[in-house]
């Protein structure tokens, strides 16, 4: 089974400082959701890994959260793209658990979902411990510089291995050997 590990904001969606805290604000970047579905016409199954301290924040509840992935799906629907299981801790740095990036608790609970080892499995985010989290399952890091990208790359410091992609849609024209124009 092909299997691929998203991180949310600033991958799939714009990303805010402010966080995205309503559907209203859930906007899907350019060519996202169309690299998603390509990506299932390749025979992947997509799952998101996504930190969303908001909920731990107070700054909005799990009905808005499901309401922004509702908003997601039907998008995704409309372009033939799906997501197979999303991820998410709600859980602020303060708390201390163990599924909050780059700590790897949601990777673990991906393997163990799909019962699959996830060496080689390629994860894409935006942010430093996105790649993080990843590698620590010994995932193949790609790095995109929409959202947090560009200041991330500036930073350095990047996983072994780690890949750099204009977008999403590059990333995923670059994993099927496809041509891209923004590389
Ligand atoms: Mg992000
Ligand atoms: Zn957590």
């Amino acid at each position: 089974m092909k299997l691929i590990i998203l991180d949310r904001d600033g991958v799939i969606n714009v990303d805010s400082a402010l966080y995205i805290k309503s559907p209203a604000e859930w906007k899907p970047l350019p060519g996202s959701l169309e690299a998603i579905a390509r990506l299932n016409q390749a025979g992947y199954k997509v799952v998101i890994a996504t930190n969303q301290s908001g909920i731990g924040r107070g700054l909005f509840d799990m009905d808005t959260l499901n309401a922004m992935h509702e908003k997601m799906h039907k998008a995704l629907a409309v372009v033939g793209g799906r997501v197979d299981a999303i991820f998410y801790c709600p859980h602020t740095a303060d708390e201390g658990c163990s599924c909050r990036k780059p700590k790897p608790g949601m990777f673990e609970r991906i393997a163990a979902l799909y019962n699959q080892d996830l060496s080689g499995v390629p994860a894409i985010g935006d942010s430093l411990r996105d790649l993080q989290a990843a590698s620590a399952l010994g995932c193949a890091p790609i790095l995109v510089k929409t959202g947090k990208g560009e200041k991330t790359v500036a930073e350095g410091n990047l996983p072994e291995g780690t890949v750099v992609r204009a977008d999403l849609a590059a990333a995923v024209d670059a994993l099927l050997g496809k041509p891209s124009k923004k590389d």
